[in-house]
């Protein structure tokens, strides 16, 4: 199925100015030279794609923050909503709505009508890589949208990093000590008053590898909700 999308219109500054303090890029964010000339030559072979910096979902004032990656080529990418239209999202939005983080029907689609309830979504990295591989630096450069969206979450408790980059990006916004706070399925590091939680990342790839069952991320989100609530 391919979905049509329209891109965002600006979240503040002129084009190609993004402003490291917005929560949610520029459409035509400039940063990240290699990921650019990937979304220019996206937005040319796919023009109805979202091919855009993808911007976070759900409500600023959730107590849960989860953090993916960066956008699949043709899920959030394709889509412009998180974890939406590859396998991933399958697996993370059954596990939300198990577990009361969300309501509706996930199918898929941005305009689903899925809700996220007390949770956000965001990626540590926005736009597309190729391979599902950004370069350290292009991690590095996005880190500035993620802290910012952090910091506008005032009830924030709880946050969720799938997968070792997530985690290792999120460290250096808490202020965690890599050594103090290695990354392992399951581990929960305190950062304040804010728990980070650890899980594989929900991917095809390890799903499929046996890295990650059902069963093991339910246990996360299982044990995020027993500790929210
Ligand atoms: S990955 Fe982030 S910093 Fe880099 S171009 Fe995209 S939105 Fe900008």
């Amino acid at each position: 199925m391919t979905t049509s999308t329209t891109r965002p219109r600006s979240s503040g500054g002129r084009a190609g100015s993004a402003p490291p303090s917005s929560t949610d890029p520029h459409q035509d964010c400039p940063l990240c030279p290699r990921l650019v000339e990937f979304r220019e030559a996206q937005r040319a072979r796919e023009p109805s794609w979202f091919n855009s910096p993808v911007p976070s979902f759900g409500a600023a004032d959730g107590r849960l923050l989860i953090v993916g990656l960066a956008p699949g080529l043709q899920g959030a990418n394709r889509t412009g909503r998180p974890f939406t239209g590859d396998y991933a999202g399958e697996l993370l939005y059954g596990t939300l709505l198990r577990y009361g983080f969300a309501k509706g029907r996930f199918e898929a689609r941005p305009d689903d009508g899925l809700t996220l309830v007390d949770c956000r979504i965001s990626n540590a990295v926005r736009c597309v890589p190729p391979q599902n591989k950004p370069l350290p630096a292009e991690i590095n450069q996005c880190r500035a949208f993620l802290g910012a969206t952090i910091a506008a979450m005032p009830r924030l408790r709880s946050i969720v990093a799938l997968g070792r980059i997530s985690h290792d990006t999120l460290l250096k916004l808490l202020g965690l000590r890599a050594a103090a706070a290695p990354f392992a399925h399951g581990a929960v590091h305190q950062a304040g008053a804010i728990k980070l939680y650890d899980s594989y990342h929900c991917s095809r790839y390890n799903t499929n590898t046996g890295v990650l069952t059902t069963e093991m991320f339910h246990a996360v989100f299982a044990r995020v909700k027993a500790e929210l609530d």
